[in-house]
């Protein structure tokens, strides 16, 4: 981190600003080149703004009317001297300038890395620098008001607490093990045991909330499948609100998918709809079905439509043999003809699901849609479940996050189960210390280079 980076931080296209941002130690300099304006960059004091002209630096043409903020390490965003130039926007004042700042000395940003600077250099943990881009990628206001609890911390928060209990464990565990003539032996004290339990309680807690917060962060995607001719794009339709899919008395119509969103409780759900499964001699009609058996496939979450005027049939029994392990909403559609089915007569088809429940609609005439919206918000999981409202603000949205807890509470389990089996004390401390270590991938007290190159790739250049 020797260097000076420089990027254009703003999107492209016509707009009224475009910004400029140059970190490192020769920021100050790099941009004082380029800068013509009083006082010279070098001379401006920290948290100051400077109206002035860029210059090209190889002939002195002039290039735009600038502000410049100035922020001295280590009170900037990347703890090191930073130059943020704000031109005019559209596409060639940003570029000019940029070159300008290479010609003088910088060299261009990778994706995110201001923000991994700032994490390297101490000024906001892990879990912070990820928000920094949950924030930017948010789709929802409820995505965006979780990226920004993150980003101020409440993640990182509640964590670095849990982990003063456990070193305080840990430190207990220790020092029976080191001193255990003096305390009267190396057993793991019950009231050591309860404090772990609390912590693990803690963790699962958390990670009750994952499910939602991935829903929130992620958003879900949920095709629409079944037969042909059960109302699949009449559905489809009714849920977006708008006539997109195309809808035919014909069967085979949807030849492939068409992809719409809606937002659900908060969360960002991608609706497609997909041709019927069946046996088609057509060409082009089959490779739709393949495609949509492909999607069926993929997806954890399916909205399978049947046409609940007639009996299951045995592609209805093909279809339902895709479903084991996934969460599946049925919708009984064309209530309005009179149905013959019940949602108990699925039953027998869903045991593998992971998930299911039925749900009775008309698709042309609208009933049942709104119990509909409100199984597929249970569905894909973004349904407030039972007591998970209050922790929200600091619900697992990050599946990396997620996984770090789920083994640092798993270490949590072994080490209670050691202690309660009498085990010595180095092997209560030895779960505690792994334990440890995962809660920590979560802000980055411990975590490899390689996991850090992933996380901060997923930016844009300039943040
Ligand atoms: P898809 O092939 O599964 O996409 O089915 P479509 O949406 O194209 O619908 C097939 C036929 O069923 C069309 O004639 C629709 O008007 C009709 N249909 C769809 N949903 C309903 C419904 O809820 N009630 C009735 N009566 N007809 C429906």
């Amino acid at each position: 981190m020797t260097d000076t980076i420089a990027a254009i931080a703003t999107a492209s296209g016509r707009a009224g600003l475009a910004v400029l941002r140059v970190s490192g130690p020769e920021a100050l300099s790099v941009a004082g080149h380029v800068f013509r304006g009083r006082p010279p960059l070098s001379e401006a004091a920290s948290h100051t703004v400077h109206h002035g002209w860029a210059h090209a630096t190889t002939d002195a043409r002039c290039l735009d009317e600038v502000v410049a903020a100035v922020f001295r390490a280590p009170r900037s965003y990347t703890g090191e001297d930073v130059v943020e130039l704000s031109c005019h926007g559209g596409r060639l004042s940003a570029e000019r300038l940029l070159a300008a700042l290479v010609t003088s000395g910088a060299r261009l940003a990778g994706p995110g890395e201001f923000t991994q600077r700032a994490f390297l250099n101490g000024r906001i943990d892990l879990a912070q620098a990820e928000a920094v881009a949950d924030v930017i990628h948010a789709e929802t206001e409820a995505a965006h008001e979780l990226a920004l609890a993150q980003l101020a911390g409440a993640l990182s928060r509640r964590l670095d607490a849990l982990g003063d209990r456990m070193t305080d464990a840990l430190a207990e565990v220790e020092a029976r093990v080191d001193f255990a003539e003096d305390v009267g032996g190396v057993e793991v004290p019950p009231h050591v045991v309860d404090l772990i339990e609390s912590v693990r309680g803690e963790l699962n807690a958390m990670l009750a909330s994952a499910a939602w917060g991935r829903a929130i962060r992620d958003g879900v995607r949920v095709p629409l499948v079944g037969r042909p001719n059960v109302g699949k794009s009449s559905l489809f339709n009714a849920l977006i609100g708008e006539e997109r899919a195309i809808v035919t008395e014909l069967p085979g119509t949807t030849r492939d998918r068409v992809t719409e969103s809606i937002e659900l409780c908060g969360a960002r759900v991608t609706l497609s709809d997909t041709a019927g499964l069946r046996e088609s001699a057509d060409r082009v009609e089959s490779i739709g079905v393949a495609r949509a058996w492909d999607t069926l496939e993929e997806s954890r979450a399916l909205l399978w439509v049947i046409d609940g005027t007639a009996p299951i049939d045995a592609d209805d029994h093909e279809i339902a043999r895709a479903f084991a392990g996934k969460r599946v909403l049925v919708a009984l559609n064309k209530s309005d003809l009179g149905c013959v089915l019940a949602p108990r007569d699925l039953e027998p088809l869903l045991v593998d699901a992971r998930w299911s429940a039925a749900v009775s609609v008309s698709a042309v005439r609208g009933d049942g849609l709104a119990e509909l919206r409100a199984a597929l918000a249970q569905l894909i999981e973004a349904a407030p479940a039972d007591g998970a409202g209050a922790q929200r603000s600091i619900a697992l949205a990050n599946p990396r996050h997620a996984d770090a807890l789920r083994r640092g509470a798993e270490g949590l389990a072994r080490a209670t189960a050691a202690a309660a089996a009498g085990s010595p004390g180095e092997i209560v401390a030895l779960e505690l210390r792994e334990s440890l270590a995962a809660i920590g991938e979560v802000t980055g007290r411990a975590v490899d280079a390689d996991v850090l190159d992933r996380i901060f790739g997923r930016f844009c250049i300039g943040k």
